[in-house]
């Protein structure tokens, strides 16, 4: 199975893969840059090298870029969304040094203009940026809880911003989601008693061939608190049983599976551990 965590980038790619293999993983997530926002550091190119070989030796992948969180398309204020535009573009451009990776963001908070302009605000970064050449990395919304005004709450928004992002490039079949798992449950998707139904309600919403990569977390909160606190697996509100159900399920069990808990690096290595024991039982 494809199961890791998120990794620090602070060493580069290199020792992010050695760290993933080190704690028994075969994919990893990492922010593009400092989650608050700010500056990337300059690509080293030897080092992008390095990870390359490395990790087609170890069969590491795919690589999961997370923006960083102050990345809001659908901002009020100008300056914040071209702060977003150039961020997300500047990312892309240094993907493309590794090929074949996903590139994760949240869809936006709308801030009170509404859920309708949000969409429009981040559709809108998203063809413009996108229209620009075809690049290797496959852009991935993210599932949201709902938290404040966060646009991607329900799987109507996200399919909303898909469209009218691929209906202004012309062409379908071009953006991807990331399925939190925390966040759905507390976005009100009840994966603990029903997984099959969400699943056929995403299915049908977005379409499950969109979906390309799980963000398996357990969850602090109630069903529909749309809050987004993260819990280690089978301490919070999912549950071993469910996230038993999700790493198994045959329409999930294929896609990679990217641990966001609160842990250090000895707690993913037991998460992982325990995943994969759950896989074989
Ligand atoms: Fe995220
Ligand atoms: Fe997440
Ligand atoms: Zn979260």
């Amino acid at each position: 199975m494809k199961i890791g965590c998120h990794l620090s980038a602070s060493g580069g790619y290199l020792a992010m893969a050695q760290t993933a293999v080190s704690i028994g993983a075969n994919v990893f997530q990492f922010f593009t840059r400092n989650p608050r926002g700010g500056a990337a550091k300059p690509i080293d190119k030897n080092d992008v090298a390095a990870f390359l070989k490395y990790a087609e030796e170890n069969a590491i992948g795919p690589i999961l870029a997370h923006a960083p969180y102050t990345l809001n398309a659908a901002g009020a204020e100008p300056r914040v969304r071209e702060f977003a535009e150039s961020v997300m573009a500047d990312d892309l451009e240094r993907l493309e040094l590794t090929p074949g990776a996903m590139y994760n963001f949240h869809p936006g908070s709308h801030v009170g203009q509404g859920a309708e302009e949000g969409i429009a605000l981040i559709s809108g970064m998203l063809s413009r940026i996108l229209s620009k050449k075809p690049y290797s990395t496959t852009v991935l919304l993210e599932t949201m809880s709902g938290k404040g005004s966060e646009v991607g709450r329900n799987f109507e928004e996200i399919r909303a911003v898909i469209d009218a992002t691929e209906s202004a490039l012309g062409s379908g079949g071009i953006l991807g989601v990331c399925l939190d798992t925390c966040h759905v449950w507390d976005g009100g998707y009840d994966i603990v008693n029903n997984l099959d139904g969400v699943l056929a309600e995403f299915d049908r919403v977005v379409g499950l061939g969109r979906l390309k990569a799980i963000h398996l977390n357990d969850t602090m909160n109630v069903l529909a608190a749309h809050k987004d606190r993260h819990e280690k697996l089978g301490k919070g509100k999912l549950g071993l049983d469910a996230i038993a159900r999700i790493v198994n399920h045959p329409k999930l069990r294929d896609l990679p599976f990217y641990l966001e808990t609160p842990c250090d690096l000895q707690g993913y290595r037991d998460e992982i551990a325990l995943v994969k024991k759950l896989r074989e039982g």
